[in-house]
């Protein structure tokens, strides 16, 4: 199919392919027709698919005929991190270039000023943040009841962000009648719940089993202590050939202790979180994207929808808590049918939220290792507690960033050499047999709710935060992978997560107790991000 075949203008026609877009993407191909027809949509797309396209052509193409009275926009498109809606509004310069619509960009830790005033003239696209926008509504700057098209992106982002509560008011003041179109790269019920509040008789379109990484991503797991993991990831990037990467952190404060760390080893490195100012958050977005600078170490923030051009490696410091977002974190790289690199550091007692990405994608990880680094196994722990911590050592700098020398495997263990000081050349990242053979358990089954949602409802099975996908394979491991600076090559010596859940052998009564406890629903330590409501700073 090609974009000419969707109903577009000319003029729109025009602006894509400048873009250098020659055939549309398959959500792109479903969703602008019926955008076009004025219908609702329900999107359940990853970024990377080209969604954005789906909804700012056909929105484009719908706004052409009109004008907007000041303060009173005619579409609003909600976005649940500054970037994101940064991103949305280029798209619209772009694709909107032969046309005369006026857009708004309202996110947070911007002066008022400038985005109150283009609202005084009148907006056809107001783009925004929730926190922002409730804000200036609240200020009465804003009116929202000429609003004809609405679009809430990333909806399952804006749940884990606490935004719903934000989202669902906003909406109580648009009119009823007007399209909506609603996109989320997971539908847990919690979504489908608020899709169902907003949408009329949506087109339901879904382009990709939702949160299934890009094929062209090579992912590996590294499982070592805790406090390997800087030293593994400075062998690693030293090892691999990384034009530019993402480092993703779990918290915000480790993603700056990280960043002196790696600068003081003299890696090029900025940092991107939530708490920075939106000025520097764009500034060093901006750096990164030019290639200024080469590593970008960043909290999850980051991890949705930043559009990088052939970033060649994305680096997971920590296990994501949420299976989803180590999907979205190695979407960063791997993008626009390029190859990428996934590696992902993990300390022992991170085995269960391993097996839980392992049971979202369905698809196995191989496990390296790092030459030079003791490389442990992954452990597993059903009441989901961090069980081991990792044994003092002797000689080891507490707190310093320095390498341990203690491990036996480790080359320089004994001849005074650091790690740090290795030719990066002659030290290869490589794989080892892992350690133990691990097996990609179940995490806990879903609530009945969920599971009443499922038996009844003739779509396919969803997926719901932190539980097991229905009957997501786990087949036996094909060829396990070799990592070398060159490349992950096939090799025979690695043992790879999904192989291992057929060898470890269960009794019948290991295997009641499990099913038995995954009846029980609780949340171990890990408080899920739906209770979680965070306060206004994480807003947009
Ligand atoms: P998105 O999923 O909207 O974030 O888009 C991901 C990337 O795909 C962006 O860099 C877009 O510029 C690009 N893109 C969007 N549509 C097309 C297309 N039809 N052909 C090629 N690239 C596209």
């Amino acid at each position: 199919m090609n974009f000419t075949d969707l109903g577009l203008s000319p003029e729109v026609l025009q602006a894509v392919s400048d873009a250098g877009y020659t055939t549309p993407t398959p959500i792109q191909e479903q969703a602008i027709p019926y955008v076009l027809m004025g219908r609702d949509v329900l999107g359940c797309a990853q970024t990377g698919t080209g969604k954005t396209a789906g909804f700012t052509l056909p929105m484009i193409e719908i706004l052409a005929a009109g004008r907007a009275k000041a303060r009173m926009p005619r579409s609003l498109i909600l976005e649940p991190t500054r970037e994101l809606a940064a991103q949305v509004s280029t798209a619209f310069e772009t694709y909107g270039k032969y046309h005369k619509l006026n857009m708004a960009l309202l996110i947070g830790g911007e002066g008022f000023g400038d985005q109150e005033r283009k609202l005084d003239r009148g907006v056809d696209v107001l783009i925004a943040t929730p926190g922002r926008l409730l804000d200036l509504i609240g200020r009465g700057k804003i009116l929202l009841s000429d609003v004809k098209i609405l679009v809430i992106d990333e909806a399952d982002r804006m749940l884990d962000m606490g935004f719903i509560p934000d989202v669902e008011q906003i909406v109580s003041f648009l009119p009823k009648l007007r399209q909506t179109l609603f996109f989320s790269a997971t539908m847990p019920p919690e979504i489908r719940r608020l899709a169902d509040a907003f949408l009329m008789n949506p087109k339901e379109i879904s382009v990709a089993p939702p949160a299934s990484p890009a094929l062209t991503v090579e992912q590996a797991i590294v499982v070592v202590q805790p406090d390997d993991k800087r030293e593994a990831l400075r062998r690693l990037i030293r090892s691999e050939q990384v034009k530019n990467a993402i480092i993703f952190c779990n918290r915000k404060k480790d993603v700056d202790i990280l960043l002196k760390s790696l600068v003081k080893h003299g890696f090029d490195a900025v940092a991107l979180h939530g708490d920075m100012a939106q000025s520097k958050r764009t500034e060093t977005l901006a750096r990164f994207k030019n290639n200024e600078v080469r590593l970008l170490v960043a909290s999850d923030v980051a991890a949705r929808g930043i559009d990088i051009q052939g970033l060649s490696h994305v680096f997971n410091f920590d296990v994501p808590i949420h299976a989803e977002d180590y999907v979205h974190r190695i979407g960063r790289t791997g993008r626009a049918g390029m190859q990428g690199r996934a590696f992902t550091l993990a300390a022992p007692e991170d085995g269960k939220f391993v097996a839980s990405i392992v049971a979202l994608i369905g698809k196995e990880i191989p496990l390296g290792a790092v030459d030079g680094i003791a490389n442990e196994a992954l452990e597993y722990d059903d009441s989901g507690r961090r069980r081991r911590r990792a044994a003092p050592r002797s000689g080891a700098a507490k707190g310093a960033d320095e390498p341990r020398r203690s491990r036996s495997r480790r080359p320089e263990s004994g001849t005074g050499r650091s790690a740090h000081a290795v030719d990066p050349v002659a030290e290869p990242v490589r794989a080892e047999a892992a350690p133990e053979p691990v097996r990609a358990e179940s995490p806990r089954s879903e609530t009945p709710r969920a599971e009443a949602e499922r038996s009844t409802s003739s779509r396919p099975p969803r997926r719901e935060r932190g539980g097991r996908p229905a009957a997501t394979p786990h087949r036996p491991t094909a060829e396990p992978i070799r990592m070398t600076p060159e490349g992950m090559q096939r090799s025979s010596n690695v043992t790879v997560l999904a192989e291992a859940a057929g060898r470890r052998g269960r009794s019948h009564a290991e295997e009641r107790e499990e099913a038995e406890d995954r009846r029980i629903v609780g949340f171990g330590d890990h408080l899920p991000a739906f209770l979680a409501r965070p306060v206004r700073l994480a807003r947009g």
